[in-house]
């Protein structure tokens, strides 16, 4: 609740105390209706304050669940991601490659059946999706498809892939 809120909220209630302090004094019957009904619009101020509130409290309650399950994919996206780098597919595309995969590059033990590449976008999102090498039709370029948010990206094998600093997990 903000400041001019409590402050509207401790107004009208004061006013309502005040206005039935006086009011029990009060002989004159036409007046204390008056009084009476001056405290009720008083007390309907206080009411219609504390809806304010009631509404300022919800808005806050769902930005602070919004918060929570953002935080919640991140940590998703963040353990998906170990063990993976960051790397450049083709001029200015990036993708994720499994670091043990990219230490055993050009040994033996480079499995031919492991994927390559996984689709940053859905890594990110906490989705790990193996990109599928696609032969273009005669004349055209090789492709990367994601699976999952139906991306492509060129496969352009002439491009150093280059790790890029500070995105190794
Ligand atoms: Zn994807």
């Amino acid at each position: 609740m903000d400041m001019y809120l409590v402050n509207a909220l401790t107004e009208a209630l004061h006013n309502a105390q005040k206005l039935g302090g006086s009011a029990l004094a009060m002989r004159d019957t036409d007046q204390l209706i008056l009084v009476i009904a001056q405290s009720n619009k008083q007390l309907q101020t206080a009411e219609q304050v504390l809806a304010l509130h009631k509404k300022e409290l919800a808005t806050v309650h769902q930005e602070l669940a919004d918060a929570r399950q953002t935080i919640q994919q991140l940590e998703i996206a963040s353990t998906n991601r170990e063990g993976y780098t960051l790397v450049e597919i083709a001029s200015g595309v990036l993708a994720y490659r499994w670091l043990a995969q990219t230490a055993a590059r050009g040994s033996h033990k480079e499995s031919k059946a492991a994927p390559e590449f996984f689709c940053q976008h859905c890594m990110d999102c906490g989705l790990k999706s193996a990109l599928q090498h696609l032969k273009a039709e005669a004349g055209g370029t090789p492709f990367y498809h994601c699976p999952i948010c139906k991306k492509e990206f060129p496969a352009n094998l002439s491009v150093t892939r280059r790790r890029l600093a500070g995105h190794s997990a």
